[in-house]
């Protein structure tokens, strides 16, 4: 029996009405939830991200800003820039849409951000709260992926849980997530040997590298439940997933796809770590 076809745009969609009842009471204590997006150069891929992200504030109510800086941007610009946002009572949540042109230090500017404005939970204070199990924001793809699991009704708990692909945006952070679900967790590179023997050895299969088609229906254990994060634009124009889809399908129990499964969950995610921030802030007496 063919997968169940795990639905991104539909749980993303209830998530972000979810967060309609938190923007109504901050809202109704003056706060509108703000977010600063930094996009640098002309990368493409990063306009339609941003696009989206600025999209989905509009829907919510949410206050958004955009920064587009030159390629030619330096360091020192791009920083006082954070600095600026760091203090601007407006802005709760700062991104910085990644990768940076060439040139530019990523983890000099994540690091400027103040940790608690980073709604895309990559500063290293973040990171190490993932890691200690406390978490503050956790970066939005893999909060989404964790989402889209249990939207699939999988547990996670004793689970055999691989992950292939280890940055620091996703794979890493992913693995910690599921290990903190009491997932057991295996993660995979480039260098690991025999990428099909442990990937049909997991229960729970998150891929998240960047080739399409890499993971093929022979290295998914039956009945598995395959989350793809991969996002390639093909030559043709159409968006492809890390894992082969047809011949996956047929072995998998549940399947997120591209395009449709983690891509909106991402930004619905943002949303969710945007309010939250406001929400913090607001607590703490930063705002009026
Ligand atoms: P990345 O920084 O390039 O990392 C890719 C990872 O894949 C690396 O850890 C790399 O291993 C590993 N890898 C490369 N070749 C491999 C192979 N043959 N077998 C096993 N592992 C291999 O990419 P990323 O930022 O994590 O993104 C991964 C994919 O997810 C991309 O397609 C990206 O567009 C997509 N993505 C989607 C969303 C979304 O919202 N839908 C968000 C973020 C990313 P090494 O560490 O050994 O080099």
């Amino acid at each position: 029996m063919p997968a169940k076809i795990i639905d991104g745009k539909a749980a993303a969609a209830r998530i972000k009405d979810g967060l309609r009842n938190s923007v109504a009471a901050l809202a109704n204590q003056g706060v509108v939830p703000g977010l600063a997006v930094i996009i640098v150069g002309d990368d493409p891929a990063s306009r339609v991200y941003v696009n989206l992200k600025k999209k989905a504030c509009a829907e919510l109510g949410l206050y958004s800003e955009e920064h587009a800086l030159p390629a030619t941007a330096s360091q020192a610009e791009l920083i006082s820039l954070v600095q600026r946002l760091n203090v601007d009572p407006r802005v709760h949540g700062i991104l910085v849409q990644l990768p940076l042109p060439d040139g530019l230090d990523e983890q000099a500017v994540i690091q400027t951000i103040d940790p608690d404005k980073d709604v895309d939970g990559l500063h290293p204070v973040n990171m190490g709260r993932l890691v200690i199990g406390s978490p503050g924001p956790v970066p939005c793809t893999p909060a989404g992926v964790m989402a889209l699991i249990e939207e699939a009704g999988a547990a996670v708990k004793s689970a055999e849980c691989v992950v292939v692909g280890r940055s620091n945006i996703v794979g890493k952070p992913m693995a910690l997530l599921l290990l903190a679900a009491h997932g057991t967790v295996t993660v995979c590179h480039s260098r690991t040997r025999d990428l099909g023997t442990v990937c049909r050895r997991a229960d729970i299969l998150v891929v998240a590298v960047g080739i399409p088609g890499l993971v093929t229906g022979r290295m998914i254990k039956p009945g598995a439940t395959v989350i793809d994060v991969g996002t390639s634009r093909l030559p043709d124009g159409k968006l492809a997933g890390d894992v082969e889809f047809p011949s996956a399908v047929e072995v998998a129990g549940a399947i997120a796809p591209v395009p449709g499964g983690v891509g909106p969950m991402t930004i619905a995610m943002l949303m969710r770590n945007t309010v939250q921030a406001a929400e913090k802030q607001m607590k703490r007496g930063l705002l009026p």
